[in-house]
């Protein structure tokens, strides 16, 4: 029986939890299984051993469509009784964290949420350290039930490959008429390139006072064949951007990202600390962002980038003869 068993429906963030649970079970001499949940079951599933998973428990049903939360938590819930790990991970995104939220109250466990690490007790009981307040500060936390459940954000834990394969092993678990049905499901129009594939963004804030100023950022960003993205104010109160980076956004993990007029608080910065590089721009020397650049620039935006467009045509320029 697994003492570590992970779900998340982003296969990235899978290999991630089984990266961790693989390190933690490997210390602790436990086994690990991952959960797959959907109308059908993949023919692949058995490589998720090269990414730690011992078994992966599958659970096909008409009725796991669309992440329907309450037949997904059916469904989560009947592999947890019927497995009995010790902990459950379940990855922290918007469907994973209702899905997490569900199945705790179903099963009167105990759920810690946005854990950045784990480790049990000499007497098997769980430990999660947790990001509170968008990561200002870290809760530690006991969970005395059994199951325990954590939610990890993606990109938290590392996806570590190796040899192995997996054995996949069905379940027939009940899932229940949902009381509520998905009638349509409509992927949103993508323009372009996403932000988070994008190996340079531009992210503009609020210290760019007007929209005619964007197409300067868009140059920069043409540059570098980047794209330009924004911080939540930019989106919601300017309606520049459908969408913004930060902790209710979109998280990037670009090579470089150049920030134009942002202040740097903690919940823009949860948004594009992945990133390799950041470069700050901003008038203000005490500004928050600074710490968290690697490169400064303590200057008025809107004079400076028409400069540093200039510089850079001008060496690409050179370059090219
Ligand atoms: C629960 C919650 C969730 C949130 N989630 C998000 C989120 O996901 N993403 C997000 O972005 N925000 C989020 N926020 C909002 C967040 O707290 C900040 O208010 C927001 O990020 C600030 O955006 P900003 O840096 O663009 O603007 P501001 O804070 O207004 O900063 C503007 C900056 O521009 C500088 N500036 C001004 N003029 C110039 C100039 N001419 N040249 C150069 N610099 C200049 C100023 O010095 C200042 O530092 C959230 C808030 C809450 C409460």
């Amino acid at each position: 029986m697994p003492g570590i068993l992970v779900y998340s429906e982003k296969h990235q963030v899978v290999r991630e939890l089984l990266g961790k649970a693989r390190q933690v079970a490997d210390e602790k001499g436990m086994a690990v299984a991952a959960v797959y949940l959907g109308e059908s079951v993949p023919e692949d599933l058995a490589d998720l051993g090269a990414w730690g998973a011992d078994t992966v428990y599958t659970v096909a049903s008409p009725l796991l469509v669309g992440l329907n939360p309450e037949t997904y938590t059916d469904a989560l819930a009947g592999v947890i009784a019927e497995v009995k790990p010790e902990l459950v991970l379940v990855g922290a995104t918007k469907p994973g964290l209702e899905i997490s939220a569900r199945t705790a109250a179903r099963l009167g466990a105990g759920v810690a949420s946005f854990c950045v690490d784990f480790d049990f007790s000499a007497e098997g009981v769980v430990t999660a350290q947790c990001m509170i307040y968008s990561g200002v500060g870290i809760n530690t936390y006991q969970i005395k039930t059994q199951p325990a459940l954590a939610t990890v954000a993606p990109a938290v834990f590392e996806a570590v490959k190796r040899d192995g394969s997996a054995v996949v092993t069905a379940l027939d678990v009940s899932i229940r008429q949902p009381a509520m049905t998905i009638l349509e499901y409509k992927e949103k129009a993508a323009a372009g390139v996403r932000w988070e594939d994008a190996p340079v963004i531009v992210d503009v804030g609020m210290g760019m006072s007007d929209k005619s100023h964007l197409g300067l950022a868009e140059e920069l960003a043409s540059l570098f064949e980047g794209q330009v993205a924004c911080s939540r104010p930019v989106s919601s109160e300017r309606d520049w951007f459908p969408e913004w980076l930060g902790l209710s956004g979109k998280k990037i993990h670009a090579d470089l990202c150049i920030t134009l007029g942002i202040s740097g608080s903690i919940q823009h910065v949860v948004g594009i600390r992945d990133s390799k590089t950041i470069v700050a721009i901003n008038s203000d020397e005490n500004a928050g962002i600074f710490s968290q650049a690697d490169y400064g620039v303590i200057a008025d935006l809107h004079e400076f980038v028409p400069i540093l467009v200039a510089a850079l045509k001008a060496r690409s320029a050179k370059l090219a003869r």
